[in-house]
């Protein structure tokens, strides 16, 4: 029993760290200890490994509420008023291979078969300000504050959380997956952070007639 297996969590996974009563992403390991990462982005720690477990529904929703509305821009607040007007809007949908919406993704299909819209509605606004940051320019997205700066393309990167390789920022996600398998065969690494990084442009609201 006291053999755990260490390395039990996908990078991304959200976990909760009894030592900071705190909610993170799992980004792998940093020697004895595991990375997390506040939802939603800010600046990293490193807890006990053996002593983290999965997040629960509830909590993930809190947190990832909680980080939502600290960076809310110039701060507004996203509308999230419970079930106010279901159905109008079918609900952004997960981009493929990014765990973060598979999670967010997730967590809005549970809330929806529990029928609490409440839950879904939030859900919902998470995914949104989630690919508002780190989708934008691969769907379209804009908000009238932050404009993707169509002149610096996204940049993808992943390191192996296991050795200090890294494929280096890329402009192609498929060069990203180029290098991982290479260096999955190569190495028998199997575990990645990985990341995207895209450029915006604050601008002033101008009204256009
Ligand atoms: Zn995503
Ligand atoms: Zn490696």
């Amino acid at each position: 029993m006291a053999e755990s297996t260490e390395n039990q969590f996908e990078t991304g996974t959200v976990v909760y760290d009894p030592a900071s009563d705190s909610v993170g992403e799992y980004q792998g390991k940093a020697g004895p200890y595991a990375l997390l990462r506040p939802v939603g982005g800010g600046r990293e720690w490193e807890a006990r490994p053996q002593s983290l477990r999965p997040a629960t529904p509830g909590e993930r929703l809190s947190a990832g509420v909680r980080a939502a509305n600290s960076r809310s821009f110039h701060g507004s607040q996203e509308p999230s008023a419970p079930g106010t007007d279901p159905g109008t809007r079918p609900g952004p949908a997960p981009v493929r291979d990014c765990a973060a919406c598979d999670d967010l993704a997730a967590l809005r299909d549970d809330a929806r078969a529990r029928h609490d819209g409440s839950a879904e509605t939030d859900a919902d606004v998470l995914l949104r300000r989630h690919q508002l940051r780190y989708h934008a320019p691969l769907l379209g997205l804009r908000d009238s504050a932050l404009v993707p700066d169509a002149s610096a393309g996204a940049e993808y990167e992943t390191a192996c959380t296991e050795c200090p390789a890294g494929s280096g920022a890329r402009r192609h996600p498929a060069d990203v997956e180029a290098w991982r398998h290479g260096h999955t065969r190569e190495t028998g690494h199997a575990r990645y952070r990985r990341t995207v990084a895209d450029y915006a442009v604050y601008e002033s609201q101008v009204s256009v007639p």
